[in-house]
């Protein structure tokens, strides 16, 4: 596409000075597309197809059993674990790979609450992710009295913790609004009222540094299939501090055996394994952390500083290019103003946003919806360029010129917005 936008923001020149440039060609790009949903499904990395055919044909196929041992099935759970433990900065040793978030999250739910007797409440934000939310009210339900959920808007998280609160529940990165929360003055703040901090790194693993252990953070979860590019329904993480790992308590309730000192002991009791191993419930699902493992290895060629400043570089190219073309009035962003205060997407407030994101979708700019209004664009350093940046917008422009969203095809809702 010949684009003035392009032109006008020089964004060819921005691609070829970008240090990670060649990392695009590393992924599965389908055919013209403009891909901006990375921060709910990530592109799939040509290493991941490769190595999943070859754990299934040559692990699976030829090896059979034997693989557990041979290939290291059974230590996956730890060793894709501490591949992510490098992006998120935990030492070796304290992060598994497994179960989905959701359930990671109630796992550490309890162990926080175990950890800190005598305190029975969950502090989170209103509009954090509902799955986040429902954890806690599950867990509610199980345990009664002794695990209370209370909400609080996210500007008054520095003022809500009490001697009730047993630890506060913040997901890094808004999943509407993109907004980013000061993880460590939060942590500091809990820390220094009693509390623990659970983070949920889902939209901020893999998209910037993150530094739950510098950060002092207790507990993290969080998803590879977002911004680690692990594949669809991947299995999630789970980080776990240094000091809260201890085998005076079993820390989580879902004991299995994979988490028992002895998996192959059979003993008819349960006794946590030591270190993070407790947190294990039950047998990996081997094929697709062979995709996560090999999604991963691409993080080992680039910095997450990189990575943190061409994000911060494509969402304001995205933002000079919607004002250059008068956008920002008829769709106004609702994310922080200011770089350092989000993520690595955008959110623009529309009473037809809906529709405004399938007519992209149908122009091949890949974006999201999220509930009631917002159009949702994701940054992905590794594979969006700046003069996809540019394109997308010029696409969008044409869009709200034509009103093309108007069209009943556009309307339809679908079950996954
Ligand atoms: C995407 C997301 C989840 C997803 O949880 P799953 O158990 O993987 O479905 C959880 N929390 C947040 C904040 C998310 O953005």
């Amino acid at each position: 596409m010949s684009s003035s936008l392009a032109h006008v923001l020089n964004t060819d020149t921005r691609d070829q000075a970008d240090p990670l440039r060649d990392i695009k060609g590393q992924f599965h790009i389908p055919n013209g597309m403009i891909y901006l949903d990375g921060n709910s499904l990530g592109l799939l990395p040509k290493a991941s197809q490769a190595h999943v055919q070859e754990t299934l044909t040559e692990q699976w196929g030829n090896s059979v059993i034997t693989s557990w041992n041979k290939h290291g099935w059974i230590n996956l759970p730890l060793t894709v674990g501490d591949q992510i433990g490098a992006i998120i900065g935990a030492p070796a040793g304290h992060t598994l790979c497994c179960d989905s978030t959701s359930i990671n999250l109630f796992k550490v739910l309890y162990a926080a609450l175990q950890l800190n007797p005598g305190r029975t409440e969950i502090v989170s934000t209103r509009d954090n992710f509902p799955t986040d939310l429902y954890m806690v009210q599950g867990l509610s339900q199980l345990l009664g009295q002794n695990c209370r959920l209370r909400l609080v808007e996210e500007h008054e998280l520095m003022q809500a913790v009490n001697e009730q609160t047993a630890a506060l529940l913040v997901t890094e990165v808004n999943f509407r609004t993109g907004r980013k929360l000061p993880i460590k003055e939060l942590a500091n703040y809990a820390h220094s009222n009693g509390a623990l901090l659970i983070a949920d790194l889902a939209h901020s693993a893999g998209a910037m540094p993150v530094n739950v252990y510098d950060n002092h953070v207790d507990f993290a979860i969080g998803c590879t299939y977002k911004y680690m590019n692990g594949g669809p329904g991947a299995p999630a993480f789970l980080y776990v501090a240094p000091q809260n790992l201890t085998t005076e308590l079993s820390l989580q309730p879902l004991y299995g055996w994979l988490g028992h000192a002895e998996p192959f002991a059979f003993d008819p009791d349960y006794t946590p394994a030591a270190g993070i191993r407790q947190f294990l419930t039950g047998t990996p699902p081997v094929l697709a952390m062979a995709s996560v493992h090999a999604a991963l290895r691409v993080f080992e060629q680039v910095s997450m500083a990189d990575i943190r400043a061409k994000s911060v570089a494509l969402s304001e190219t995205w933002l000079e290019a919607m004002a250059q073309k008068g956008l920002l009035e008829q769709m106004p962003c609702i994310s922080p103003e200011t770089a350092e205060h989000r993520g690595s997407q955008l959110a623009f407030q529309h009473e037809h946003a809906y529709a405004i994101c399938q007519a992209l979708i149908a122009e091949g700019v890949v974006a999201d919806f999220r509930a009631p209004h917002y159009l949702r664009i994701g940054f992905a350093p590794l594979y969006n360029s700046f003069t996809d940046i540019a394109n997308a917008v010029d696409v969008l422009a044409r869009i709200m010129q034509t009103k093309r969203y108007t069209r009943a095809e556009f309307q339809q809702r679908q079950s996954v917005t």
